[in-house]
């Protein structure tokens, strides 16, 4: 009798649970090793006093592969999670201008544009959909033509929505969140709800964030409230939320996260409770933090960095790490950081 084949998956985050799930359904024996206590990775979930938290993905931008993943082990998604549409898909605000809801229905994303005096990228933005990368071959170059002459075009400002956008910070901010998360051109799913706040320098903050060797004095923030629309995220009478401040990676600026997280946390608590949830700290129950060093640590995270490289034309499709490793004979590499990257879908 043949013995089956066997392979070996190091960390459970989404890149490993996935292509655990494509071996051993493909008939290879597989082992799963997983350094934390539980799987998720990047995704995993905190339980904390009756809270639930989330500690990374907030949107599902491709149902469809989660769904390949279900079926290859013989399930049924629908029979553990239900995914729920969600609009709009994120709500953007300034402190010196109206909030801006980006939807998808072009008449309320015009309507929504004026309200909040900006010009918005939306008939635009389905001129430039990125292709799906997640079928390519590894290696060819030939088949990442596409995504690369995509990307070449966002960022090149070739395309009639990234030329208007550089000349309007704040439309370009509304175009970049498209294209990371919802670049995929289909409705995203989720069980959320998300603000993201700019406050009055988010142009030259970013500009920081990447070059700057210090923590700066302000921040922009991604607010996630997924009680909204599941309440069963907390207990009764109670609210969950998770708020992500970009930062510099610990490869950029020399940072004491030990002492510099806890303060960080508390400013970023107090512009909340100032800016969109009064009486925050007053009835807060419970409270964690997540700084570079954590990623670096729990996670092994290169340079403690949260999102892997930076999705630049030179760091994109082809010109990401290969899944082949190019010196050892059946190891390859998957998840964030290779070809396709960045986002979930593994
Ligand atoms: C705050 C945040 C928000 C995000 N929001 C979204 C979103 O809304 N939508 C979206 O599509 N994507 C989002 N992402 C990106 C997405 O979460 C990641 O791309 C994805 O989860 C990465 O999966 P991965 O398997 O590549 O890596 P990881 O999730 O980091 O998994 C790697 C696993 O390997 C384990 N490990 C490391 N070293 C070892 C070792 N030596 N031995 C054993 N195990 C080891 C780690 O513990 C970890 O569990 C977000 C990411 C973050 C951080």
């Amino acid at each position: 009798m043949t013995q089956p084949q066997r392979a070996l998956v190091i960390g459970a985050g989404f890149g490993g649970l996935a292509l655990a799930i494509r071996l051993q359904s493909g008939g290879y024996q597989t082992t799963l090793l997983e350094k934390r206590d539980k799987p998720g990775g990047r995704a995993y979930v905190y339980e904390d006093q009756g809270f639930t938290f989330d500690a990374g993905p907030t949107v599902i931008t491709d149902p469809s592969a989660l769904e390949e993943f279900f079926r290859l082990a013989d399930k049924h998604m629908a029979d553990y999670v239900e995914l729920l549409p969600v609009t709009p898909f994120y709500r953007l605000c300034w402190e010196d201008a109206p909030a801006f809801d980006y939807v998808n229905d072009q008449a309320a994303l015009k309507l929504n544009a004026e309200v909040a005096s900006i010009e918005t990228a939306g008939d635009q933005v389905s001129g430039v959909t990125l292709t799906d990368g997640r079928h390519l071959p590894t290696d060819a170059l030939a088949s990442n033509a596409d995504v690369m002459h995509t990307y070449s075009r966002l960022l090149s400002g070739h395309s009639r929505g990234t030329r208007q956008a550089k000349s309007l910070g704040r439309k370009r901010f509304s175009m970049s969140l498209f294209v990371i998360y919802f670049g995929l051109d289909r409705p995203p799913q989720g069980l959320e709800h998300h603000t993201v706040c700019f406050g009055p320098r988010y142009k030259e903050l970013i500009d920081e964030i990447f070059n700057a060797d210090t923590l700066a004095e302000d921040f922009s923030l991604y607010l996630h409230s997924p009680c909204v629309t599941d309440p069963s995220m907390a207990p009764e009478g109670c609210s969950a939320h998770y708020v992500l401040a970009p930062v510099p990676h610990l490869g950029k600026a020399n940072i004491d996260w030990e002492t510099q997280g806890p303060i960080y946390r508390d400013r970023i608590l107090d512009y909340l409770e100032r800016h969109y949830i009064p009486g925050l700290r007053e009835h807060l129950v419970t409270c964690r933090h997540f700084t570079p060093l954590d990623f670096r640590e729990e996670l092994n995270a290169h340079l403690g960095s949260a999102f892997s490289l930076e999705p630049i034309l030179t760091q994109s499709a082809w010109f990401r790490p290969h899944n082949r490793d190019a010196k050892i004979d059946n190891l390859y590499l998957v998840g964030a950081g290779p070809i396709p990257a960045p986002g979930c879908p593994a």
